[in-house]
């Protein structure tokens, strides 16, 4: 279970390591399906669930299925559309973007504080075609929500690279703003929280504690 109560999470979902593995990652699949179960027999009378009804999260998951048959007919080729975008040119969208802005191969991994600021905007405009997305079958739409999870993602991650105003090397990221390494500033945490209903992330440091001595 994740610090957040109820949220359980594995294998590259956890966080926290760039180098994770498929059998650690089954390993740990594992233990949080046998968790889940001990949460839900010890707690599950404390299980809220949804504020939305059945229906409602029925009608969100399947808006990009609605989406692609509101609009399907309209042209021949069904992945160039006015009305819709599909998920591989999204998915090609947030990469491009990334790679470009957020210290990604295409500036051999540098970025900086303007930069990370024009990435921001992208964003929120990628978040607003996001709401066009079309799934013409059951792989697109995993394709369609994967793509929305993967924003969240991209976006705190490259949130604490503009907070941190940093550069850690070989093999993260450089800030052409921020040359050196600085290990005062760089051994301790960052948190981020998203706020849904204001669109507003907040970070903070956390201090780091080391278990093992030099
Ligand atoms: C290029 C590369 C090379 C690697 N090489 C190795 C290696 O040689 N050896 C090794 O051990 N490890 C390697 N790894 C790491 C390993 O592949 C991962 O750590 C492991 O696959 C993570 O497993 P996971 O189940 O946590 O995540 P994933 O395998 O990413 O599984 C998550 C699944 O969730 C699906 N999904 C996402 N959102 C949704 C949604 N909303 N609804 C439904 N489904 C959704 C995704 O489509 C995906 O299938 C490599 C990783 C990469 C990227």
């Amino acid at each position: 279970m994740t610090t957040a109560k109820g949220l359980f999470t594995a294998g590259d979902g956890v966080g926290c390591s760039g180098h994770k593995f498929s059998s650690g990652s089954h390993a740990e699949g594992r233990i949080v399906a046998k968790s889940m179960l001990q949460y839900l027999r010890d707690e599950g009378s404390k299980v809220t669930g949804f504020k939305e009804t059945d229906q409602e999260l029925v009608d969100f998951t399947y808006l990009p299925v609605r989406n692609y048959l509101d609009s399907c007919d309209y042209t021949t080729a069904e992945d160039i559309n006015p009305n819709y975008c599909k998920p591989a040119g999204m998915a090609m969208r947030l990469m491009k973007m990334t790679n470009e802005y957020g210290a990604g191969t295409g500036t051999f991994y540098m970025t900086n504080g303007k930069s990370l600021e024009v990435l921001m905007d992208l964003f929120e405009m990628f978040k607003e075609d996001l709401e066009k997305i079309a799934a013409g079958d059951l792989h697109e739409l995993m394709r369609a929500w994967e793509i929305n999870h993967r924003l969240y993602t991209v976006q705190a991650h490259t949130r604490h690279i503009q907070y941190r105003e940093e550069s850690r090397y070989p093999g993260f990221y450089y800030r052409g703003d921020f040359m050196g390494q600085n290990d005062d500033e760089w051994f301790c945490f960052t948190n981020s929280s998203y706020n849904k209903e204001t669109n507003e992330w907040t970070l903070k440091k956390e201090p780091y504690h080391k278990i093992i001595s030099d």
